[in-house]
């Protein structure tokens, strides 16, 4: 068996996060069916017995659909503006989606500062063990209109990871749209090389900052190594898929689909 397919068998408790790529189509409005069927999975790993988390970007694209003349507006009161409409597109669609298999969504915004701060730190654990342990589903979303410089592709990987490890995960999943960690951006490099395994994201980190943004990992990749070696302190194993494919977590389950797994040292 494939230590992928072994990993996501053998996880209870999972925390899936589901990149802005990954909801939205071509033209920039929200993959509908898509994201029915990244609950679905959803509902098919809870029925194995599992527990899930969800962190869902995509406030930005929802609220592009909502209001489609502020797309251009580029200033950050605009562009926060958006995602608190977006958000709220977005969380009618999960309640949507959700209820086919009638199961309830809980909506949680937080900001990387709620994590600093130990009283709030233990509510937002409370929280969301307490809706998990109900059988709700968490979706947990950056409140972008309280963090400025964290409205950026990318922040909900570290904010995925620290959820992940305030809950005792056992699994980080992030969903992107790629079909994992490549050797250099396959997107630019058409050679560029899957690594399935990935044993210690510290010492990838060093490389990238030695070699800057040149070969090695641009933009949205660094914040899910980060990610990786935050939840790998604490024991956690992460793995990146493409979640542009449908069924990906299932098929991935069962040997389908590749992606990469970060491990521990
Ligand atoms: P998301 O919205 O899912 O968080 P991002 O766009 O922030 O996704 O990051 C994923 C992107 O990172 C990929 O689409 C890819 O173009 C880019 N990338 C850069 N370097 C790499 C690499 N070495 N391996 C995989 N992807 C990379």
């Amino acid at each position: 068996m494939s230590k992928l397919s072994q990993i996501i068998g053998s996880s209870r408790k999972i925390v899936i996060k589901i990149g802005s790529n990954v909801l939205s189509t071509e033209t920039g409005t929200v993959n509908n069916q898509l994201l029915h069927n990244i609950v679905e999975q959803s509902c098919q790993l809870m029925k194995l017995g599992k527990q899930v988390i969800i962190v869902s970007s995509g406030a930005g694209i929802c609220g592009v659909g909502a209001i489609n003349k502020w797309e251009r507006r580029g200033d950050i009161n605009y562009k926060q503006a958006l995602c608190a409409i977006g958000q709220v597109e977005l969380m009618m669609a999960y309640k949507e989606y959700f209820a086919d298999f009638d199961v309830h969504v809980a909506q949680m915004l937080l900001t990387r500062e709620d994590f600093n701060d130990p009283t709030r730190t233990l509510n937002i654990r409370n929280t969301l063990f307490t809706l998990v342990d109900e059988g709700v589903v968490p979706i947990i979303n950056e409140n972008d209109s309280v963090s400025v410089e964290e409205i950026k592709i990318g922040d909900n990987d570290t904010l995925s990871a620290l959820a992940a490890n305030l809950w005792n995960a056992d699994l980080l999943v992030l969903l992107s749209d790629i079909d994992g960690l490549y050797d250099k951006d396959p997107k630019s490099n058409g050679d560029a090389r899957l690594i399935e395994e990935i044993h210690g994201a510290d010492r990838l980190l060093e490389e990238i900052d030695v070699r800057g943004t040149s070969s090695f990992g641009t933009g949205g990749i660094v914040t899910k190594i980060e990610a990786a070696r935050k939840v790998n302190s604490y024991g956690i194993p992460m793995i990146l898929l493409n979640g542009k494919k449908m069924n990906i977590l299932l098929d991935a389950m069962r040997e389908k689909e590749t992606g990469t797994v970060f491990l521990g040292k």
